[in-house]
């Protein structure tokens, strides 16, 4: 189960099918969010290239961690998924993900705002499909 500072920060739903993370109070920039974990899993890139669209658990859950030749090292959830494992992506983040697990508060983040990260940044593999933050002409 991936690890969440709940003194900093709680989850709401967006809606029945989507939730976020907000900053329950102010948050100092640099301050340790979180980190992700997993399942260790090896997948063949050129196999996800060829899946793309059809496995939006894969892509919306994994943390890649690393490209070795044609392989991606990624994590997989095993548990109910909960704090910073609905880290969602905005193009305007306040947050950064180090080393692909770290997630640090990247400015001074004031209580109530929402919990955002480029993924673009750290996940490895692109999903090319369009950014729906409000940024035009991004891709993910
Ligand atoms: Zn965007």
């Amino acid at each position: 189960m991936s690890y969440t500072n709940f003194d900093l920060v709680e989850v709401r739903s967006l809606r029945p099918d989507h939730k976020s993370i907000y900053a329950k109070r102010d948050i100092a920039e640099g301050s340790l969010l979180g980190f992700f974990d997993g399942e260790a899993r090896v997948a063949e890139l050129a196999e996800l290239e060829a899946q793309k669209g059809n496995d939006s658990f894969f892509w919306r859950q994994s943390v890649h961690l690393r490209i070795v030749g044609s392989q991606l090292l990624y994590l997989i959830p095993v548990s109910e998924p909960d704090g910073v494992d609905y880290l969602n992506h905005n193009c305007r983040a306040n947050t950064r993900v180090e080393d692909q697990l770290y997630v640090y508060a990247s400015r001074d983040i004031r209580a109530g705002e929402e919990l955002l990260a480029d993924y673009r940044t750290f996940n490895l593999v692109s999903e090319d499909i369009p950014c729906w933050c409000p940024e035009p002409r991004c891709l993910i």
